[in-house]
């Protein structure tokens, strides 16, 4: 049978794909009432997003949920992959992606640090062996291509990447396009970077739980991110069973909501 290409138009958009800690939520083995609510707006996958750019859909991270992800969003061709950093939540689904190959007519473009890609290459490393491959598709196709601290342009629009801790010993990067920026992963942004995040339409920011923790800011942490920067709406991310939908959003200032799988925000 031959193969009818399929998917929507998301041009203009972020569509946010998930919204979940590591763990996702519900987490294996957990009888809490937010892991058994019936309420959409409390399954969260892992943490990513697809952009529609100018000249194609940019995929931030590939989480181990990115197959669902895409197909419940029917987003059938991502024509880059850029990446905040390499923990496992953040890149395992990347050999999902084989398809793309085919679609792109070559290898699929992956932007990220050095350090990203050098987990990449082990934990992937079956995709860049000499060896001859049984059949084509039979491996991902990727094409590293580096990214620093200074503003680039990717698929037709400007992204100025934003330099977060994550944690006390790591760095990750968050991004900017536009008036919209997407910082996940973070507990600790410095006052250079906050400088490059004023004047936000949209922020979506790390919120992991009420409590604290190493490597991510808790609800109360990130509200007051967002008290300074002040964008004009802030969504919150990478979200724990311990945050209910409903009962955490009526307790957030104005401007300020828990964000959910499948969230679309406007470029602008
Ligand atoms: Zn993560
Ligand atoms: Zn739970
Ligand atoms: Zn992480």
């Amino acid at each position: 049978m031959p193969h009818e290409f399929s998917t929507t138009d998301v041009f203009g958009q972020m569509v946010l794909l998930g919204t979940g800690t590591s763990v996702g939520v519900p987490m294996i083995g957990c009888g809490c009432p937010v892991c058994r609510s019936d309420n959409p707006w409390n399954k969260r996958m892992r943490c990513s997003a697809v952009l529609g750019l100018p000249e194609g859909n940019l995929l931030i991270d590939t989480s181990p949920d990115v197959r669902a992800q895409l197909l419940r969003e029917q987003i059938g061709i991502v024509h880059s992959v850029l990446y905040t950093h390499e923990h496992a939540d953040h890149v395992f689904g990347l050999d999902d992606l084989r398809m793309m190959q085919f679609y792109l007519h070559g290898p699929v473009p992956l932007y990220c640090e050095p350090r990203v890609e050098d987990r990449i290459r082990r934990s992937f490393d079956y995709a860049f062996s000499t060896d001859a491959h049984t059949h084509p598709g039979a491996v991902p196709q990727l094409a590293f291509h580096r990214v620093g601290l200074e503003p680039f342009e990717i698929l037709g629009a400007k992204v100025v990447p934003i330099r977060m801790k994550h944690g006390s010993r790591f760095e990750v990067l968050g991004f900017r396009f536009g008036n919209v920026a997407y910082c996940t992963d973070t507990n600790e942004i410095s006052p250079e970077s906050m400088e490059q995040l004023t004047g936000l339409d949209v922020l979506i920011l790390d919120a992991l739980r009420p409590r604290g923790h190493a490597t991510h800011f808790s609800l109360e942490e990130a509200v007051e991110v967002a008290r300074k920067l002040v964008p004009r709406q802030t969504y919150f991310t990478h979200m724990s069973h311990e945050l209910e939908h409903e009962k955490t959003n009526a307790s957030l200032p104005a401007g300020m909501a828990l964000a959910y799988d499948g969230l679309r925000i406007d470029l602008t």
